[in-house]
């Protein structure tokens, strides 16, 4: 990073104390944070005790300041979208994690697997649309065995020849390594037969054991998770990666869970996209939690995009954030919206009030009222039509 020159020309950090070129930045480097500004500024890479401070600091405007500039310096000023679909084929879940409204078990109402033939029956249904993406992710269903993931991947791969299938998080890959006895990598090559391409970023949650053992103490651990993308990264696999947050995690949890993800990221360059997902309490054991205001969720997204000064896309999941947030997030460093979507089971049921879709025309809306120019990508972040 360190663009300074380019996104303010002819002028250098310390001429803001001077002449208070820019009043907005000129208050931020002789407040509290100046120290952190200055860093920023110089695209030097912060710390644990940096992003603990930035995390804790009630300054909005200060972080949603630096990250812009972060943002501006990395990625520039276009911000993507997707047209996607999503696809949950079983709630089915033998984890049923405590802040999951949407596993359940078997015999629990609403339970539900899709079978092959009505996965490619909703594929022949999205066909007229020409999604670019396929998003498959779904519960562990112990009834389930690996070949159905195969045919899974290889039905949509039928239907929907020129979609790129992203599928199956870490915990999943995992839990298929068990049932086939095959490894990790022999389950992801085998899944990249039936026609796999990438590996969204769910099962993350929160790396600190002692708040996994509280949230979710049957799924994989936060290292298990590292080490699956690890070996994806490994045979060329692009992945994303996201973080749950809102629930009873504290800042340090936060930073802490971001710099294991800079740290794999410097050593492999595999990760595409860091998904910040704020915590939706509603149908969950934790339903007596408030959820996350606007602010805090405004502030991780800004936290995220100054730690991970090596991800390329902050993306900002509508679904979860609601349209208008998602908007104001581009301001805080984000790049992304994600996808047009179409069907969304998990969000959904654990309360989120947001619609199930939402058209292109509506992304380069929202995009260019921010200022920005938006632009349709595949999910390797290919540009497909860029709208000037
Ligand atoms: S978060 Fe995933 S692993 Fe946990 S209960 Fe929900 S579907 Fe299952």
């Amino acid at each position: 990073m360190g663009c300074f020159r380019e996104v303010f020309p002819g002028r250098g950090p310390e001429s803001f104390r001077e002449d208070g070129g820019n009043a907005a930045l000129k208050a931020i480097l002789e407040g509290p944070l100046g120290d952190l500004a200055e860093k920023v500024l110089e695209g030097r890479r912060l710390d644990r005790a940096d992003g603990i401070r930035l995390g804790e600091s009630n300054d909005l405007l200060a972080l949603g300041f630096l990250a812009d500039y972060a943002r501006r310096c990395r990625v520039g000023d276009e911000v993507y979208f997707i047209n996607n679909v999503h696809l949950n084929h079983t709630n089915i879940c033998r984890n049923l994690c405590l802040f999951c409204a949407f596993g359940r078990t078997a015999d629990a109402p609403g339970a539900y697997t899709l079978t092959i033939e009505e996965i490619a029956a909703k594929m022949e249904k999205v066909k007229a649309c020409r999604p670019t993406e396929v998003h498959i992710v779904g519960g562990l269903n112990p009834a389930l065995p690996f070949a159905y993931y195969e045919e899974v991947l290889a039905t949509v791969r039928r239907i929907l020849p020129e979609a790129h299938i992203q599928a199956f998080d870490a915990v999943e890959i995992d839990f298929l390594s068990e049932i086939s006895g095959l490894s990790v990598e022999e389950v992801l090559l085998r899944l990249r037969e039936a026609g796999l391409g990438s590996l969204p970023g769910g099962g993350a949650e929160i790396f600190n054991p002692e708040i996994r053992r509280r949230i979710c103490p049957r799924k994989i651990s936060g290292e298990r998770w590292l080490e699956v993308h690890a070996t994806a990264h490994r045979l060329g696999f692009r992945t994303n990666a996201t973080m749950l947050y809102g629930h009873i995690e504290s800042i340090a949890d936060r930073v802490d869970h971001l710099l294991r993800l800079r740290e794999l990221q410097d050593e492999t360059g595999g990760f595409l996209a860091f998904i910040p997902l704020p915590f939706h309490p509603e149908n969950t054991a934790f339903s007596h939690l408030p959820g996350t205001s606007g602010y805090d969720d405004l502030k991780t997204v800004a936290l995220a995009r100054l730690l991970l000064d090596n991800f390329f896309a902050i993306k900002s999941f509508w679904i979860m954030l609601t349209p208008k947030l998602a908007q104001i997030t581009l301001s805080f460093g984000a790049n992304d919206l994600d996808g047009t979507v179409r069907e969304e089971r998990i969000a959904h049921d654990a309360g989120a009030a947001t619609p199930q879709y939402q058209p292109a025309q509506e992304f380069i809306a929202m995009i260019r009222e921010a200022g920005r120019i938006p632009v349709e990508r595949d999910t390797l972040y290919n540009v497909i039509r860029r709208y000037d």
